[in-house]
């Protein structure tokens, strides 16, 4: 529970000092300026009191059951003062000092042993190297951190390791207007772990949205299974940074190496149900908006504007962003008709003119709520000085506190001029933003939110007629010979074992053997060399296809002999498969999370165009659908003009057979089916490759 971290009632500094300049004096003054609600001890072996409060010469002096202690020591003095800590039953530390794992092995050293003391006592520690926390909740205001960023009351909280990233998000909601409700900067984390804080902020009441910024993910599956949980009640939303390789690079440079591959963080994203941004200003947009408005039942959004422009840049973002704009009913129009001016626009965006009145807005706002066809209210209010605009921002006020149906606001106004507009609308909690594309954006995330918490969840199917002790057996074979790369043979087993279907097959010696089992196969075949040497067989002339007879097969045979003397040449014997779509499927391993799953168009386009999509196993049956459809070729998956499409069905199967394999035979590094041959009545797999 880290309830007495975040909730403090007596709060100690060790390293409180006298100098202003310094952390530990900072501390104080931001504890006292905050009004923190309980006690202040600072602790200075020489000083009797800093910033007019009691000092102490030691922790042993001050009084007994204390929540937090922030250290503003010098890392080799750490270990020792956690000891006194443990004793005087201390039960949280803050470490603002650096100097620890983040600066190499010496440091490092020192925060093994300062971890194994605080164990020992059941201390919790924040950080090393960090700023803090702050509860601005009105009973505790708690502002345990040295910045200076001082928030009011609100609804967001925000988790980050970055103290720098956390503040950046923190003076945005600042700028804004918007109130934080909890702040946590976790620098190097040694202890107490994001997640938990994200658990922890799960069940704070004061905090609706939870707002968090990562560069990577130490225990992924853990981060997916506790984000998990608290999504599917509270928004989160995130933000991955250090995408590209100079931004990994950054970040693995700081805050103890984190980062992993960007790819993977995503999808855990994806899969926790979280709200992700590629973008810092329109995570801290669209946290505003979740902060104070209710999550839309859909993506049904009505404009109402008193300038007609800018709604058109709404429109535009709202429907690249997947929203709709129905039109207003019937009623709706007839009813407005006799409201607004004549020369209104009545239909949706509304026009009410600049001339537009409270009572205009206000009936507009009323249809729009009153409409099913509309989920969403998007208003933009530009403040003309012949117009009462304090009056329609009440009424947009009014509005948005019957949370009925999100709403956000364009402001469009001289906020000197119209300082009292701004405060209304402040105050009653509308989101305000500056620009119309931010605005739409910011509802676009609660859609996106909607869209993510109603998504159907599927089923995490398990096929029977799947054989995982002949998997087992054949890694643990080529394993125990050394080999990384298994043989065709020994891949088109574990591929029958589960039940994904190739093209018939034979692995054969000679071109006497390759002849007989074409024979049986019958042709046209295929035949390909098989050889640890040989990786990408039709770039090294090791694809022969389309034999039509035994002549055929015999050159194709002769002909690789010569060119691939390889000792332990075999050949496969494979039925051609013309005529289908090649797909790929694909898996990769993924430490401490299970493996990658890859779909997408194969053959030669892979490489190309790239036109692939991935995500974690396990896959649910929604999950393989969603790959299908999301890759940009889904159309030649459905057919175009003459050709028909496949047998999506088969393919979501082999999907789910995929992710079920790797998942039951983790010695599996990586695997490739690559092509598969999707018909109209199903799917083969004619190449495949495994290494482990
Ligand atoms: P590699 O990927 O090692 O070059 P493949 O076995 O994938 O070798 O063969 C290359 C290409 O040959 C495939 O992408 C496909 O177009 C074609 N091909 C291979 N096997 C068959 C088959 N059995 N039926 C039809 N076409 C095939
Ligand atoms: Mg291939």
């Amino acid at each position: 529970m880290l309830e007495s971290l975040f909730r403090p009632k007596k709060v100690a500094v060790i390293g409180a000092s006298s100098k202003e300049l310094s952390i530990g004096n900072r501390v104080i003054k931001n504890l006292i300026d905050f009004g923190f609600k309980g006690d202040i001890y600072p602790i200075n072996p020489k000083a009797d009191e800093i910033r007019g409060i009691k000092a102490f010469k030691s922790i042993t002096d001050c009084p007994n059951n204390i929540d937090v202690v922030h250290m503003v020591i010098p890392a080799k003095f750490v270990p020792e003062a956690v000891e006194d800590c443990g004793r005087k039953g201390v039960k949280n530390i803050i470490i603002n000092s650096g100097g620890f794992s983040e600066t190499g092995p010496e440091g490092e050293a020192i925060e093994k042993d300062f971890l194994a003391r605080a164990a020992k006592y059941s201390i919790r520690i924040l950080g090393p190297n960090c700023q803090g926390i702050i509860n601005s909740d009105p009973r505790i205001r708690a502002y345990c951190n040295f910045t200076f960023t001082k928030p009011e009351p609100g609804f967001i909280s925000i988790v980050a390791l970055s103290g720098g990233v956390a503040e950046v998000i923190h003076q945005g909601f600042a700028a804004m207007g918007v109130g934080t409700r909890i702040y946590a900067s976790n620098g190097n984390a040694c202890d107490v772990t994001i997640p938990e804080i994200i658990r922890y902020l799960g069940q704070d009441d004061g905090t609706r949205v939870i707002v968090t910024y990562v560069e990577g993910l130490r225990d992924p599956a853990n981060f997916m299974q506790t984000v998990r949980e608290v999504a599917a009640r509270k928004p989160i939303l995130a933000m991955k940074a250090g995408r590209t390789a100079e931004g990994a690079k950054a970040a693995a440079s700081h805050t103890g190496g984190l980062a992993k591959e960007d790819l993977a963080t995503d999808l855990i994203f994806k899969k926790a149900g979280v709200v992700t941004f590629t973008d810092e200003g329109e995570l801290i947009q669209a946290a505003a908006a979740f902060a104070t408005q209710p999550i839309p039942r859909g993506n049904r959004v009505g404009i109402i504007t008193n300038t007609g422009g800018p709604a058109v840049i709404a429109t535009d973002v709202f429907v690249g962003a997947g929203c709709q704009l129905p039109p207003l009913s019937e009623k709706t129009v007839e009813k407005l008709k006799t409201t607004l001016y004549p020369e209104a626009s009545v239909r949706n965006p509304i026009d009410v003119l600049a001339t537009g009145t409270a009572a205009h807005y206000r009936a507009c706002m009323d249809a729009m709520l009153a409409d099913d066809a509309f989920d969403c209210i998007f208003v933009n209010f530009v403040t003309p000085f012949f117009v009462d605009n304090e009056s329609i921002a009440r009424e947009i006020v009014a509005v948005s506190q019957l949370q009925r149906k999100p709403l956000v606001c364009n402001l469009m106004t001289d906020r000197q001029q119209w300082s009292e507009v701004v405060t209304i609308l402040r105050d009653g909690g509308v989101p305000c933003f500056s620009l119309p594309g931010e605005a739409a954006r910011s509802m676009a995330a609660l859609v996106r939110y909607n869209t993510i918490r109603t998504r159907e969840p599927g089923e995490l199917k398990t096929f029977s007629d799947t054989d995982r002790q002949k998997g087992l057996s054949i890694l643990s074979e080529a394993k125990q010979a050394g080999r990384r790369n298994l043989s065709a043979e020994e891949v088109y087993e574990i591929l029958a074992a589960y039940g994904i279907p190739t093209a018939a097959w034979r692995v054969t010696a000679n071109a006497n053997e390759a002849v007989a089992a074409a024979e049986s196969i019958g042709f046209p075949v295929v035949v390909k060399a098989d050889s640890a040497a040989v990786v990408h067989k039709s770039d090294m002339g090791a694809v022969a296809v389309n034999l039509a007879d035994a002549d055929e097969v015999r050159a194709a045979i002769d002909q690789m002999q010569t060119t691939l003397a390889a000792d332990d040449l075999r050949f496969l014997v494979q039925k051609f498969m013309p005529g289908g779509l090649e797909v790929i499927l694909g898996a990769k391993a993924e430490e401490d999370l299970g493996h990658l799953i890859m779909f997408g168009l194969g053959g030669i386009h892979v490489e190309v165009l790239k036109d692939v999509v991935f995500n974690l196993t396990p896959l649910s049956t929604t999950e393989a659908k969603e790959m299908l459809a999301a890759i940009k070729g889904a159309p030649l998956l459905k057919g175009v003009r003459s050709r028909k499409g496949v047998n999506r069905g088969r393919l979501e199967e082999l999907i789910l057979r995929l992710s079920q394999l790797v998942k039951d035979l983790p010695a599996i590094k990586e695997m490739d089916l690559n092509p598969v041959m999707a018909f109209e009545d199903g799917a083969v797999v004619v190449d495949a490759r495994i290494s482990i």
